[in-house]
């Protein structure tokens, strides 16, 4: 096998169901396999083995992702920042500044090594915060709190009450509402949403939008490539 190649398991198109192109077109380049497990994961078959995998160059991602003619490109696992060939791929898309890429990392792994060797204004980071009830919490890299921009999103899918006053009690303390753009995204069935709206309203919180998941209420749940 090439060395210089990354496992992927999906390619398509779809809507940008969270971050700050929701709603709009996406190319999704899901890789294989996680380093975390979380308690309410929808993306099982990125990490137990069940998907088949198909390793690609950054060359040949990128010609797919530029044959699709689709400019926001959305790269998701699993984990895309524990590929080994990622920051090849990285550097060659933020070569073409038509495109607008997120990196959808779950905020286990240092962001600082990746974004020193691709500094591109172009790449956004849209981070997890793992809240109590993922059981991952313990995981999460605390230096990501303190080095992200304007340019990069700190999500956290709140499943509970406890998660709701964990998600307010780090966007405090890292001031978060200053930094970066903050999106809470409630797991529809375990939290009524206008707990949260009124969470918003108690902290008067500036800068933080709730935002449902828009693939949970378009399509069924087990659905992929969507
Ligand atoms: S980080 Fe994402 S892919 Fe990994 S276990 Fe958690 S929800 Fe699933």
């Amino acid at each position: 096998m090439n060395q210089l190649t990354l496992p992927v398991i999906e390619q398509f198109i779809s809507l940008d169901g969270e971050g700050p192109t929701a709603g709009e077109l996406a190319y999704f380049v899901r890789f294989n396999d996680c380093n975390l497990r979380c308690s309410w994961c929808d993306t099982v078959y990125s990490w137990d083995g069940t998907s088949p995998i198909v390793h690609k160059t950054p060359q040949e991602i990128y010609d797919d992702i530029k044959a699709s003619g689709v400019k926001n490109v959305t790269l998701t696992g699993g984990e895309p920042l524990i590929q080994q060939n990622i920051i090849p791929l990285l550097q060659l898309l933020a070569e073409d500044s038509s495109l607008c890429i997120h990196i959808e990392t779950n905020g286990a792994v240092d962001i600082a090594p990746v974004r020193a060797a691709c500094p591109a204004e172009n790449i956004h980071y849209i981070l997890d915060y793992k809240l109590p009830t993922s059981a991952m919490e313990s995981h999460m890299c605390m230096a990501n709190l303190e080095q992200v921009t304007a340019n990069d999103v700190y999500k956290f899918v709140i499943a509970s009450e406890e998660d709701l006053a964990r998600t307010i009690e780090i966007i405090k303390q890292y001031t978060l509402e200053e930094t970066c753009q903050v999106f809470l995204s409630p797991v529809r069935e375990q939290i009524d949403p206008l707990v949260i709206v009124e969470a918003l309203k108690a902290h008067c919180m500036n800068n933080v939008r709730l935002q449902l998941q828009l693939h949970k209420i378009l399509w069924p749940k087990e659905m992929r490539g969507v």
